[in-house]
């Protein structure tokens, strides 16, 4: 059989968003479902494999794969129907979280579950069942979903599943091994205002931490907390934690204009040229003076305050900063968030934060949140808490940062453990398939019937052995 040529000028070099891991492929950009179809038939003619793609924020290697065709669902993205009176959203998968909120919170709705960055698409975030700020609350934003459609990759019909189909919770968190979403039915939630009301914790250490989790537990509709890794001794865990409710308010505060973060930070540097101060900083010097600093004035203007976010600027602030994660060019960085059951996460976070200070390699961010199990395939729900910790890699030390992240990855899994696969780019597959119980058998049912050839992949599925 001859084997049909990609066109080379469709060749580009993607990475993940942490910017650590690479590789090329033959990227389409389909419009509609008949053109998704097309390039699933192309890929099979010329014998390639296909990894999806919605907008590669995943930090690893979730969405490449080497030589393979890159369906990129970006321009797959309109909203096809709102309905004010139930809060039903219908929209393309590759519509984002920002399009999302854009249509339908100047009715009054928000979505359920979102992401620390609002450039997702709903094909994405389901692929990887995203948690927020209220995963103890309201679970992952497939727990949200009416019903998704599925085009399977031989190309057949679509076909609409809902929750009540064994394959739903296969598909959604199958890391887009499991079947093409090309539409999704999402029920958002209905809010008083535009804005919340968040409420500071300053936190001298880790019982400060689990104990404001415990007490905001019941009540608040979002709970996060800061991390300062750098802090030793009895201060180990210290940080920042923010409790947040949904607030009346006019309704004015449901208007872009209102939710829209200002083009500059501080008001005088754009936005857009912010990473090339982060990047001065960020060094482990400069960033242990950064972290002190965040924490003593946490402690003198936040603790025990409370202010008014909009819903955008409390949930998307990483988003105020554009392409921040240049600063940690060339070598990128990395993620590490392991999810460690309630009765040992006080002590593996410990272990943790101990095991970085070691290495020398101390995480620059780390960020607390605290989750419930949930029924999807490869789910890293557990009733627990999570704990991420964001490190540069450079040429010299990525041998080092890799040990680390192995070690890290390895004493949560002795407590029962779980991973993210959006966050992973170096976890060992036999850990990863140690802790996800049944999840690959049901995945390999969900690609029996939605890719019947097996042509789905990614870097990362072919590193940890899911295929
Ligand atoms: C700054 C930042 C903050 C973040 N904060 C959070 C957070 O708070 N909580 C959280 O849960 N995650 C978080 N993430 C991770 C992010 O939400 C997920 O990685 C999400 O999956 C990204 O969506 P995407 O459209 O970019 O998908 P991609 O990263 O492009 O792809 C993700 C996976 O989905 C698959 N896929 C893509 N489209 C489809 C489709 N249509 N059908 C089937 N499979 C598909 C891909 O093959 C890949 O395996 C964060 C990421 C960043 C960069």
């Amino acid at each position: 059989m001859t084997r049909r040529l990609l066109p080379l000028e469709t060749i580009r070099g993607l990475a993940g968003f942490g910017g650590a891991q690479r590789a090329d492929g033959y990227v389409f950009q389909p419009t509609t479902v008949d053109e998704a179809r097309e390039v699933l038939a192309l890929a099979r003619e010329a014998g390639r494999r296909v990894v999806l793609r919605g907008s590669g924020r995943s930090y690893g290697d979730a969405a490449i794969a080497r030589e393979a065709v890159v369906l990129d669902l970006c321009a797959m993205n309109q909203v096809v129907g709102w309905d004010p009176s139930t809060g039903i959203l219908e929209a393309e998968a590759g519509a984002t979280l920002g399009d999302v909120w854009r249509r339908c919170l100047p009715d009054g709705w928000w979505p359920p579950v979102v992401s620390g960055t609002m450039f997702p698409t709903l094909g994405g975030a389901l692929a990887m069942n995203i948690h927020g700020k209220n995963a103890y609350r309201v679970g992952t934003l497939g727990e949200h979903v009416r019903s998704i459609d599925v085009l399977p990759t031989d190309g057949g019909e679509v076909v609409r599943l809902g929750p009540s189909d064994s394959l739903f919770h296969s598909v959604v968190s199958g890391a887009g091994l499991a079947g093409l979403i090309v539409g999704v039915r999402l029920q958002l939630k209905k809010v008083p205002s535009g804005d919340v009301r968040v409420r500071g914790v300053s936190c001298s250490g880790w019982k400060d931490q689990f104990d404001a989790f415990d007490r905001y537990r019941e009540d608040a509709d979002y709970m996060v907390s800061w991390i300062d890794c750098f802090a030793r001794g009895h201060a180990r865990g210290r940080g920042l934690f923010h409790a947040a409710w949904y607030a009346e308010g006019p309704s004015a505060t449901l208007l872009e204009a209102h939710q829209t973060l200002p083009s500059k930070v501080l008001g005088v540097v754009p936005k857009s040229e912010t990473w090339r101060f982060l990047k001065l900083l960020n060094r482990r010097g400069c960033m242990r003076l950064v972290n002190a600093a965040k924490h003593a004035a946490g402690r003198i203007f936040e603790h025990g305050r409370e202010g008014r976010q909009s819903l955008v600027a409390f949930s998307f602030l990483l988003d105020y900063v554009p392409g921040w994660e240049r600063a940690y060019a060339p070598g990128g960085f990395i993620q590490v968030q392991t999810f460690v059951p309630a009765a040992e996460a006080r002590r593996v976070f410990d272990e943790q934060i101990q095991m970085q200070q070691r290495a020398g390699l101390e995480s620059f961010l780390g960020v607390m949140k605290r989750h419930r199990v949930d029924e999807f395939a490869l789910s890293h729900g557990v009733d627990g808490y999570s704990l991420a910790l964001d490190f540069k890699v450079t040429r010299a030390n990525r041998a080092r940062v890799e040990a680390l992240a192995d070690g890290l990855h390895k004493s949560a899994l002795a407590a029962g453990g779980r991973f993210y696969l959006a966050k992973d780019t170096v976890l060992d597959g036999a850990d990863y398939r140690l802790s996800i119980g049944d999840g690959l058998e049901r995945l390999h049912k969900a690609r029996e019937r939605f890719d019947p050839d097996g042509i789905l992949t990614s870097a990362q599925a072919e590193r940890l052995g899911l295929l």
